[in-house]
């Protein structure tokens, strides 16, 4: 048996064909342009790739879009002070910090500065809480793209059993929740789990977000589930993924690439997250 592989830029492509009619009936029925302004503090160039990538997108989209590129050493008032004029600019409806911020800033004191109506990454704690509690507005991107892929395979979740590996506050908790939410029943794997082998195999949708480079084999995989690589893990060779792709691909029922799997999905919820914002802007759905 080969797994089907689940192709994230085709259904990456797909999810953008209809934002770019939301942005247009939004801009058409309302006069308003979703608009997201993304902060990048200092120069580390993964970052600055993944900064670019949202502006391209912005534009496609036919969104607005403005990026701040502040020194690394900019004091933390001086981004608070920006993040608040954001807040209050009405071109903007989504404000992202791009992570990881330098370690002298404390990530939690900004994130918490911006206004969780324009929190589009769904990490400010009144958005989390939301989730925690399942009545969710703004999901993590990434776990987002992941419960997108999930759900285009056509598997009811309802008493399947999930075992998401890590348990990180962008990837691995959220993640964890939305299975909970389509009735999973979900275990977290973490660095001090013991037998990760015994706990994966139990499982008929495998997440894994690790980052480590193939931590994931055979063994640790049910004949027939559904395994989704969320880890980017840079090689001389290029970028892989946290599952053994090739080992994998012979016992899984689905399989997502590294690249072309989860990557892509994460800027369309962003982009998802921008638009839905500005619709709450625009037919004033704030909290
Ligand atoms: P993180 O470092 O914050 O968390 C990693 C988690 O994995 C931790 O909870 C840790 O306990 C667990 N872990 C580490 N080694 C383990 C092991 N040997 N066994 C079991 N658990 C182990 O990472 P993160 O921010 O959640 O990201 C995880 C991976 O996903 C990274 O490779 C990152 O680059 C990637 N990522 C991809 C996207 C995307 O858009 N595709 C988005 C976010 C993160």
């Amino acid at each position: 048996m080969s797994a089907t592989i689940i192709d994230g830029k085709a259904v990456a492509r797909d999810i953008q064909l209809q934002l770019a009619e939301d942005v247009r009936s939004l801009a058409r029925d309302r006069g308003v342009v979703p608009g997201l302004a993304v902060i990048l503090v200092g120069d580390d160039p993964a970052s600055r790739v993944y900064v670019n990538n949202k502006r391209r997108m912005c534009e496609k989209l036919g969104m607005y879009s403005e990026e701040h590129l502040l020194p690394a050493a900019t004091p933390r008032e001086e981004i608070t002070n920006l993040i608040k004029r954001l807040n209050a600019d009405d071109r903007i409806h989504g404000i992202l910090v791009q992570l990881p911020l330098p370690d002298r800033l404390d990530e939690r004191a900004v994130l918490e500065a911006v206004d969780p109506s324009k929190d589009v990454d769904g990490f400010h704690p009144v958005n989390m809480g939301r989730l925690v509690m399942g009545s969710p507005v703004f999901v993590p991107c990434t776990p987002a793209g992941i419960m997108e892929l999930i759900r285009r395979t056509g598997i009811d979740l309802a008493g399947k059993r999930a075992t998401v590996v890590g348990r990180s506050n962008i990837v691995g908790k959220p993640v964890s929740l939305l299975l909970l939410a389509q009735h999973a029943t979900v275990t977290i794997c973490h660095s001090r789990t013991v037998d990760l082998v015994g706990v994966c195999r139990e499982a008929d949708i495998l997440v894994v977000a690790a980052g480590r480079a193939r931590l994931i084999g055979r063994d640790h995989v049910k004949p027939g589930a559904v395994v989704i690589d969320v880890g980017i893990n840079r090689e001389p060779s290029g970028l892989v993924g946290d599952v053994d792709f090739d080992e994998v691909r012979e016992v899984a029922g689905y399989l997502t690439p590294v690249p072309g799997g989860v990557g892509p999905m994460t800027i369309a919820m962003l982009m998802k997250n921008t638009i839905l914002a500005a619709r709450r802007f625009a037919y004033c759905e704030h909290p």
